[in-house]
């Protein structure tokens, strides 16, 4: 029996999550020994045809064309796990789904007449099963690969699924929140940088997305407002990033008890 087979596939994204596997270096050669890459048009030309084992999808569905182009790939992955915020939440690019598409594309294009968009950007899963979701913008190359080598020998990842501060305090971090007042994400953010952001003393801000620990009767932003000196309508606009859609789905599972909060992104 031949290795088993890697297709790597993008979307509407800025390849970021892609340039992480290509990034993964001395893994990579390991990984290379153990599963044949046949599609990656990021790193090669050569194109294999399917179906594969595994394939990784990168970025969000934002056209007609996406929505076709998905439903294909799936029918030719027997495992399809998407990589990074576009796949998973719709990425920055979800901006557009609490606004006017055609103004955006009037701003933005000389002729928007050309532009063929939804009005909206959305997950994969939005559109078809997948089998496993990696977090991230972009995601950890070390989390990429214990993903790949846990769908290879048949386990689950061991992605943790706490929050942002459980890994400042494995490395020693002084909270940045409660020893500078600065307003940090991390305890309701995805896990997997390694608290970079708060190790070198600046707030995390989210681009992990939010941590499955936070949502419905967790620990939620309305709870964190007094920590991060924030009104309820700057909280919502520094959620409104890279995980926009996200933390809003999250966000509008908690109790709203005032009325007019600011919902713009
Ligand atoms: S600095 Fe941020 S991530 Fe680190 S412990 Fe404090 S609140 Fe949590
Ligand atoms: S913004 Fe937060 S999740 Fe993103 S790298 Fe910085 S600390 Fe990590």
């Amino acid at each position: 029996m031949g290795r088993p087979t890697l297709a790597v596939w993008k979307f509407a994204s800025c390849d970021g999550c892609q340039l992480s596997l290509l990034d993964c270096e001395d893994e990579l050669l390991e990984l290379a020994g153990q599963i044949e890459i046949v599609h990656f048009l990021e790193a090669s030309a050569a194109a294999g045809d399917g179906p594969y084992d595994v394939s990784l999808v990168e970025g969000s569905i934002t056209t007609d064309a996406d929505r076709a182009r998905i439903r294909h790939v799936r029918r030719v992955s027997r495992k399809l796990i998407t990589i990074g915020a576009c796949a998973t939440a719709g990425g920055v690019q979800a901006l557009r789904n609490f606004a006017d598409v055609e103004e955006f594309a009037s701003v933005v294009y000389a002729r928007p007449e050309y532009v063929a968009t939804l009005a909206t950007s959305t997950p994969i899963a939005a559109h078809v099963p997948v089998d496993f979701e990696l977090q991230g913008c972009p995601i950890d190359r070390r989390q990429l690969v214990e993903v790949l080598a846990a769908h290879l020998a048949g386990r689950r990842p061991d992605v943790p699924d706490h929050s942002v501060c459980f890994e400042c305090k494995i490395r020693g971090n002084v909270c940045v929140m409660v020893a500078h007042g600065t307003p940090c994400l991390g305890p309701i953010t995805h896990a997997g940088c390694g608290a970079i952001c708060p190790s070198y003393g600046r707030g995390c801000y989210g681009c992990f997305g939010p941590s499955p620990t936070w949502g419905g009767d967790r620990p939620n932003t309305r709870g964190l407002l007094p920590w991060l000196d924030m009104t309820e309508g700057e909280a919502r606009r520094v959620l409104s990033t890279f995980n926009v859609a996200a933390f809003r789905e999250a966000g509008e599972r908690e109790p709203r008890e005032e009325a007019g909060d600011d919902a713009s992104p």
